[in-house]
């Protein structure tokens, strides 16, 4: 099973980073997400897929004809915060105030609940066990916000790695971590990564799993964005390599391999047999309950179902 998302947000925003920081600065900058989405909408109508889009919803509220058009051709939206912070930096309260103020405005632009989420930069991690349950009580039943090893501005170490069940107090809630290769424990089929390495090679390491999460940004994709000032040689190595080429690539990948959105997923996937992931008896960590045995051939059954 292959599952393409994207974060939809725009060349500016990205994380831990003072001059583009502040959410009052961001109308004066150019704007070029709703470029950016058009051609990612374009491409995936020539390959028929679909998609899940994570959106920002000040971008919403900004450019309210990106998320329609997204509605209009068919694929789900999805909701990435309100203002692109991170969860392990934000109190329970903030956290629920942006996330209902991105619900609402996502609903009020598509008249359909938002249903899956994805945090900014994959920041739940083991410190925010609070932040699923908050998930729950919004509504959102599916989260896509894990990471499941170390990562510069989240990660969750020891979390499962493959589609399963994560129990909170108001609930369960399904969740679809982003995909390692287990050849090299990279995320190859996103961000940095894709764009880094030759088309090739990923497509290689994609036939290899059984779960492949893919997640790209319009600015994956834009060699005509600014680039941000102030970053360092690293951020912008990670920032900007293989943009020029990153169109070309993706389309590659879309002629390569069939994808479907989350919502397709949910139903493709035998719950009964997903694993579950809850914090331990006396709430010091976390454990991962594994599915029975044949879990991971369900998988695969789904996965040419
Ligand atoms: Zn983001």
């Amino acid at each position: 099973m292959r599952v393409l998302s994207f974060d939809i947000e725009d060349w500016f925003h990205i994380l831990e980073h003072e001059p583009t920081a502040d959410v009052r600065a961001w109308p004066r900058f150019e704007s070029r997400v709703r470029r950016g989405t058009e051609r990612i909408l374009e491409a995936l109508a020539r390959h028929d897929q679909r998609a899940t889009f994570f959106c920002l919803g000040w971008v919403a509220e900004r450019c309210p004809a990106v998320v329609r058009a997204i509605d209009d051709a068919g694929h789900e939206v999805g909701t990435h915060s309100y203002a692109h912070e991170m969860v392990h930096q934000l109190t329970p309260a903030a956290f629920e105030a942006d996330l209902a103020r991105s619900i609402g405005i996502l609903c009020d632009l598509t008249g359909k609940p938002v249903t899956s989420y994805r945090a900014p930069g994959f920041s739940i991690t083991s410190r925010t066990p609070w932040a699923f349950d908050s998930l729950v009580r919004a509504g959102i039943e599916t989260d896509a916000s894990l990471f499941p090893t170390w990562r510069m501005h989240g990660g969750f170490r020891g979390a499962m790695r493959r589609p399963g069940w994560i129990e909170t107090p108001s609930g369960r809630l399904r969740e679809f971590p982003m995909s390692l290769s287990s050849v090299a424990d990279l995320p190859v089929a996103g961000g940095g990564y894709f764009r880094l390495f030759p088309s090739r090679l990923i497509h290689t390491l994609m036939r290899r799993e059984p779960y492949v999460m893919t997640y790209f940004h319009p600015r994956d994709f834009d060699a005509g964005q600014p680039t941000i000032p102030g970053l360092s040689p690293l951020r912008c190595l990670r920032s900007y390599v293989g943009v020029p080429g990153g169109f070309a690539k993706f389309e590659r990948m879309l002629r390569a391999f069939d994808f479907v959105d989350v919502r397709e997923a949910v139903r493709r996937i035998d719950w009964s047999r997903a694993p579950t992931m809850r914090r331990r008896a006396g709430r010091i960590g976390w454990e991962v309950i594994p599915a029975s045995p044949d879990a991971r051939r369900g998988l695969r059954l789904a996965a040419t179902g």
